[in-house]
């Protein structure tokens, strides 16, 4: 069977074209620097956001640790949000790998972080305290984009107050496409951003850090130290190469197909929709209705993840077609509980 997959868009496989990329890619060693393609990733994303260099990473979760373990030394708190996938979905490797204490700020329901809270959050320097040291954001935060008035904000209270400003963009590029812009415009608020290739990209595997030379030294040496310095490493930034091509502007397709399956449910009552955001639909299933909808979802070849309440996220993806959004749509219609 083949299932209509709204888990998350993690769940793309390469394309046909992404698998060629990744099968002609020139190789060497990326441990000694001399992987030819991984640097031409490194390069290209550096120059893209705006940034004097990159690091190739194995994964999201590992970009983040890695920017916070450059960032920040033993002792030291960045101020996160509570939602905030580096805070929650982590394992808490900042605290865990890092010796980073996170000092989280409750994110408001548009995915910002109230100044005034950052700012009544950061600590005296005094033996008593952590080092306040570093904000990190999100973009998009579960599916919201972040308004650049308020990265200016974020980035002048930072400026004012010495902290170092992180961007965990995972999806960053839904983000910029969403607001027409290039990514650098968001970019340039931050002392450093990660970026995942292997979720609306499309890639199997593999995120980039940006940052300043300096940041960036650091952090290849704690790539190495986490285990995520990697040989040959090519045949996987040439994957991420591949969709640095094709498909950033095709996400406004995973867009409108979200606002598509929204409209199509708008009318329910059983399933309410709680709201749309670039490729993400949340939905509410009252907690008694749960057990029936997640057979009657499975029955019709929908894979929803039902674990995360309040709300369940429905993501689109390259790898959902129109029909794709037509199969989900009639399944949740039909759903009567
Ligand atoms: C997926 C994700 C990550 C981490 O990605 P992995 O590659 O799965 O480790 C980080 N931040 C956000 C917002 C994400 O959605």
């Amino acid at each position: 069977m083949d299932w209509i997959d709204l888990r998350s868009d993690t769940v793309t496989r390469p394309t046909p074209g992404m698998r060629e990329a990744m099968a002609h890619a020139e190789v060497g060693d990326d441990v000694y620097g001399e992987d030819p393609t991984v640097n031409a990733l490194q390069q290209r994303l550096a120059v893209k956001l705006g940034f004097e260099r990159a690091l190739f990473l194995p994964s999201g979760t590992q970009a983040n640790l890695i920017a916070l373990m450059a960032h920040c030394q033993r002792g030291d708190e960045y101020l996160v949000g509570d939602q905030a996938h580096t805070y929650r979905f982590e394992g808490g490797g900042a605290a865990v790998l890092g010796s980073i204490q996170p000092q989280p700020i409750t994110n408001e329901s548009d995915g910002t972080l109230s100044l005034h809270a950052i700012e009544r959050a950061i600590k005296p320097l005094d033996p008593h305290f952590a080092r306040s040291r570093l904000l990190c954001l999100e973009d998009t935060w579960h599916g919201r984009v972040l308004p650049l008035d308020y990265l200016r904000d974020a980035r002048a209270l930072c400026d004012r107050r010495g902290l170092r400003l992180h961007l965990d963009g995972a999806r960053l590029f839904n983000a910029a496409v969403e607001q027409r812009l290039p990514a650098r415009d968001i970019a340039q608020f931050f002392d450093s951003v990660s970026v995942c290739f292997s979720k609306g990209l499309g890639a199997p595997v593999g995120s980039v850090l940006c940052g300043s030379h300096a940041l960036i030294e650091d952090a290849r040496r704690w790539r190495k130290v986490c285990g995520g310095g990697m040989r040959q490493a090519g045949i996987l930034a040439a994957a991420c190469l591949h969709a640095l091509d094709h498909h950033i502007e095709r996400l406004a397709d995973d867009h409108a197909r979200a606002a598509r399956l929204a409209a199509g449910i708008a009318d329910l009552a059983t399933l309410k929709l709680v709201g749309q955001h670039t490729n993400m639909v949340f939905i509410d299933v009252p907690i008694t209705h749960l057990p029936a909808f997640r057979t009657h979802m499975d029955a019709a070849g929908v894979r929803l993840s039902i674990g995360y309440l309040p709300s369940i996220r429905m993501v689109v993806h390259l790898d959902i077609d129109d029909s794709g959004i037509d199969a989900a749509i009639a399944a949740l219609r039909s759903f009567a509980p």
